[in-house]
Parts: structure tokens; C-alpha cells; sequence
């Protein structure tokens, strides 16, 4: 974790400032991450996806940079256009859209969207004439840490259908997309996804129907306490999977990471509020922190992101210890299925870093539940 980031908080603890639990993201390591993405898949486009983290600071840095952005709302769409992205820069990936929004998105110059059924493509038909469409497939996500379940998608049969169904309206059948889950730890899942595009792409072409582009999805995981393979392992996996099914008439492709690009380049400190047992013979401890599900750590849901936690303790002996939230929900328990080990010396007050808390933290904190305060953050 980077030195910048500890800097600033030693900095701000000098400083007498204390305001609760806050997120400090580094942007230089986001740059690293855009940069890194570019030279592990050269051909392929970078679309940020917004919702990781939409902080003016990230999105400006990205489209200076030249990423392009995946959105799903037409306000993710006002923040990329304020941050310098042109309309040509920006696709609405949702494949879950009011028809008046897709009005307002192709208003502010949007001509990409994605679909999975037909009555979405009738939709865009009407307000977004001539705009070209993406059919979303379904993925069965293994290997993700965080699977994106049967929600978005078709099966890719009826992906050909609803493509066929938007040339007839008038729009242009541009591609398919996939997401193989996002924190995907297995650079092979690309593999089955893409045979499934490139059936979609040959029966399009049966039907007369040249598709041009693949929408490769996010799913790039970030290192929390276990290893995950390289950007560069995840693209040569790629390329060659592309390869095997596409053979010499590999179609344009686009990448729309989002943890990958971000996740990193987070840390959240923390405070212990209580450390307390629940008898006396209780060999567990109970470590409640100052941020929780409801405050920014809402990926601990079933606790499938356990992120690496350090203490200014850390050499200590360690136990296991049951991890939760200050709020008055009993939902706000971090980890408890798994305990978390923690040093034995802990006590209240002891500030906890929270690092890879760069993605998926700021946007899931509830606005003031039990009047506690939204995740701050800052940028440097
Ligand atoms: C959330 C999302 C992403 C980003 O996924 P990560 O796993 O964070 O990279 C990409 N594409 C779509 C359509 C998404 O909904």
C-alpha cells in the first residue's frame, strides 16, 4: 500500500483532524492501473466502469488519460461528461433503463447502449433511433468472488433474436457483451464466455447480421489477502481465447474494468470503538469498528470481500476475533461465519487501515443510518 496514502494520514493526525472513518485513494495508482490495462490488452478499448468509484477526481484523471466509461444511470453519464469524456467516450451499459432516460442520455449524445431482451430494444428504438445496441449474455460467473447472478443477460440463442429484432427497428446490432463476475480470480473465465459470443457472432452472420464488437466486461480482481494473477496473465489469457474462437477475424473489443482499475489504489482508516467478549470464557472477541456494512464495506455482505486489515500492532500475537460495525443494525457484522485474526494487544482507539478499499466503498455508504456520517474521502 502505497507511502502517499499513509503520509497524508500521519499528516492529518499531526494535525489534530478527526473525523471518522475515511477513504484515501491514490491516484497514482490509478494511473498505473489505466496504464497497465492499456499494455496488458493493447487492441482493446478501456471503458471505466463508473459505479466503482465516480469520484471527480478518478473520472477526470481517466479521461485525461483517454479511458472511455461504462455507465448506468444518466447522472454516471452528466459525471463522465464533467470530467471532459465526449458523448463518443460513453456507453449506457445498464442493460435496465427508463425510456425516458435513454431519451436523455441520446439528448446528451449517447449512441451506445446495451440490451438483453427485446422489449429494452423496442425502447430504444422509439427515443434513441439509429443508435447501436450490445446484447448482454448470461455468464455462470464461476471463480468470482463477487457473481453477478442470472440478473443481466440472455441465453445467447436469444441474444441472436433480440439483435435481429433491433435491425429491424432501425438500430445497429454492434456486438455482445459479457461480465464473468466481478474479483473473477481465474484469468481462464474469458475462455467459455467468448466460445459463447463467437456462436452468437456466427449466427448473426447466417442471418445477415456482420457483428462488430465484443464487450469483454469487468471482473479484474484486486489483491486483497489472497494473490490474484497479473493484469498481463488476465490479458494473454484473453488474447489466446479470442484467438481459439474468433480465429484471424478477431472482432474490435472493449474492457470495462472497475475494481481492477481502482480497488488498489484505496485504503480506509478506521477506529476500534469497543473490544468486548460475550462471557467470560468467550476465547472470540468482539471488535467493533467505526465503519461497517452500512458505512462503506457493504462488499462484506455473506462475507465474500475480506479485505486485509493492518494494525499498529501488527507483530503482535494474534487471535481470532468476531469483526463488526458501529451502527444498531445486528446485519453489521463484517466477518463472524470466518473469524478475523487480530493482534491479542488491540485496544480501543487503535487506528486500523483497511486497504484495497478503493472500489465499491464511498457509493455503497448509507447516507446517515443511526446518524452516522457517509464514507469521506479523498483523492490525492
Ligand atoms: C459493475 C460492472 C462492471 C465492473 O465490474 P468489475 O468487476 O468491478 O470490474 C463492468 N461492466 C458492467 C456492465 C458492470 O455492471
Amino acid at each position: 500500500m502505497t507511502e502517499r496514502i499513509r503520509e497524508f494520514l500521519r499528516d492529518r493526525r499531526e494535525r489534530g483532524i478527526d473525523e471518522g472513518p475515511v477513504l484515501v485513494v491514490d491516484l497514482e495508482v490509478v494511473k498505473d492501473n489505466y496504464t497497465a490495462f492499456s499494455k496488458a490488452l493493447p487492441d482493446t478499448r478501456v471503458f471505466y466502469a463508473v459505479k466503482a468509484n465516480p469520484s471527480p477526481e478518478v473520472l477526470c484523471l481517466l479521461a485525461k488519460l483517454g479511458s472511455c466509461f461504462d455507465t448506468a444511470s444518466v447522472a454516471e453519464i452528466q459525471m463522465a461528461l464533467a470530467a471532459g469524456a465526449t458523448p463518443d467516450r460513453i456507453s449506457y451499459g445498464n442493460t435496465i433503463k427508463k425510456e425516458r432516460d435513454i431519451a436523455r442520455a441520446f439528448e446528451l449524445g449517447i449512441r451506445l447502449f446495451a440490451v438483453d431482451c427485446q422489449p429494452e430494444v423496442e425502447k430504444i428504438a422509439r427515443v434513441a433511433p439509429g443508435s447501436r445496441v450490445f446484447c448482454r449474455i448470461l455468464s455462470d460467473c464461476a471463480g468470482a468472488e463477487w457473481p453477478l447472478s442470472r440478473k443481466f443477460g440472455c441465453e445467447p440463442g436469444m441474444a441472436v433474436d433480440v439483435l435481429e429484432h433491433a435491425l429491424k427497428l432501425g438500430l445497429e446490432p454492434y456486438g455482445v457483451s459479457f461480465h464473468v463476475g466481478s474479483q473473477q480470480r481465474n484469468q481462464h473465465a474469458w475462455d467459455r464466455a467468448l466460445a459463447s459470443a463467437a456462436s452468437v457472432f456466427k449466427e448473426c452472420g447466417e442471418r445477415g447480421m456482420n457483428l462488430s464488437m465484443v464487450n469483454l466486461g469487468g471482473g479484474f480482481p484486486t489483491k486483497y489477502l489472497k494473490n490474484v494473477p497479473t493484469v498481463k496473465t488476465y490479458g494473454n489469457a484473453i488474447f489466446k481465447a479470442l484467438r481459439k474462437h474468433f480465429g484471424n477475424q478477431i472482432p474490435e473489443t472493449i474492457i470495462e474494468p472497475g475494481r481492477g482499475m481502482v480497488g488498489n489504489a484505496g485504503m480506509i482508516e478506521t477506529e476500534v470503538v469497543l473490544v468486548s467478549k460475550k462471557s467470560e470464557e468467550d476465547d472470540v472477541r468482539w471488535v467493533y469498528l467505526d465503519i461497517g456494512k452500512f458505512g462503506g464495506l457493504a462488499e462484506t455482505m455473506d462475507e465474500s470481500i475480506r479485505y486485509p486489515i493492518r494494525t499498529p500492532r501488527d507483530g503482535d500475537a494474534m487471535a481470532p476475533c468476531v469483526l463488526a460495525g458501529p451502527t444498531c443494525d445486528s446485519a453489521d457484522v463484517l466477518y463472524e461465519k470466518t473469524p478475523y485474526p487480530l493482534p491479542v494487544s488491540l485496544e480501543i482507539g487503535d487506528k486500523l487501515l483497511i486497504e484495497g478499499t478503493g472500489a465499491y466503498t464511498t457509493t455503497y455508504s448509507a447516507v446517515a443510518f443511526n446518524g452516522f456520517e457517509p464514507l469521506k474521502s479523498y483523492h490525492i
